[in-house]
């Protein structure tokens, strides 16, 4: 497998800095070949991180193809989440074991609650330690929580949650602001969703001009430009193997202090608090 850069999470375990995303994967027939042939390539490539969701209809049947059926379980950190109206303790419990029979695997390696919903998070975590003890996820974390919704799930006692997976992209930079440096000096990584923008950040002409002088391309600059803080995770998604490819170029790229410059001002940073942004 190639070597690649990593982040720790708060249990000591270090994961690829760059991993893939399923958000749309497997929805369409016409595109199946092509997107297994992406995930496999990814994980050639080391972008062993895949990260999916019980919400992403069909993603979690196209991973189990694509890398349970050819016996390639072990080499994945397999993220995966549980949809808020199902965070309760049973229903947290009966959707991770839905998502496990799904993928046909034994555990998940880290299960995250998608969103905050009206669960008490004391209960939603209670099921996830439950989880934990009984083999079925290895780690727990959350996604889409603001500063304020990190705050509250810290009146939990003793919890140690791996991640906050949210909306971070040259587009989108308030969690600079205040969630970022608040995770970063409680040493919880980070996972950055949707680093291309859906793809719309290769279109833009500020974004086009750095790749040039990098002779990159576009979506390079913009997984590069999430990747230079050392302790952010992001998940592009690709379902054509060249974009993956091109992704894993990403970690090869040091973008100058001319270049931040130039994409600050035109993506300028947050001068004050803003609502964490979702997709
Ligand atoms: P994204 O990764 O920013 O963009 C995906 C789009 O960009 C796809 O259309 C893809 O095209 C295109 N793309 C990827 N690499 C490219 C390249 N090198 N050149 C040109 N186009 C490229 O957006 P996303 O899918 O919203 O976010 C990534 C992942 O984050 C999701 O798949 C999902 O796993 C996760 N996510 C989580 C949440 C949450 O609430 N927690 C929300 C949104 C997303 P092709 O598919 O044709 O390659």
């Amino acid at each position: 497998m190639a070597s690649i850069r990593t982040v720790k999470l708060p249990s000591g375990e270090s994961v690829p800095a760059l991993g893939q995303g399923t958000w749309h994967l497997g929805e369409h027939p016409s595109k199946r070949q092509d997107e297994i042939a992406a995930l496999r390539l990814g994980l050639d490539l080391g972008l062993t991180l895949i990260d999916t969701a019980e919400m992403y209809v069909g993603a979690e049947d196209l991973i189990r193809e694509a890398i349970g059926m050819v016996g390639r379980r072990n080499e994945c950190f397999i993220v995966d989440k549980v949809r808020p109206s199902h965070a309760t303790r049973r229903g947290t419990i009966q959707a991770c074991e839905d998502s496990l029979r799904r993928l046909v695997t034994d555990r998940i390696d880290l299960y995250l609650l998608h969103w905050r919903g009206t669960v008490p998070l004391e209960e939603t975590v209670d099921a996830f330690e439950e989880l934990i003890d009984t083999g079925k996820i290895r780690y727990w974390g959350v996604s889409n929580f603001d500063h304020d919704d990190m705050t509250d799930l810290f009146q939990v006692p003793e919890i140690e949650p791996q991640t906050d997976q949210v909306l971070y992209n040259l587009a989108h930079r308030g969690i600079e602001w205040d969630l970022l440096p608040w995770c970063r000096s409680r040493g919880i990584p980070l996972m950055a969703y949707s680093p291309v923008e859906e793809g719309t950040l290769v279109d833009h002409p500020v974004v086009r001009r750095v790749a040039k002088r990098h002779d990159a391309t576009p979506a390079q600059i913009a997984i590069a430009w999430v990747l230079r803080q050392p302790d952010v995770i992001t998940i592009p998604k690709a379902g054509n193997p060249e974009h993956v490819r091109e992704n894993r170029g990403a970690l090869d790229i040091q973008l100058t202090s001319k270049d931040l410059r130039d994409l600050d001002d035109v993506f300028e940073p947050p001068k004050y608090k803003v609502p964490l942004d979702v997709s």
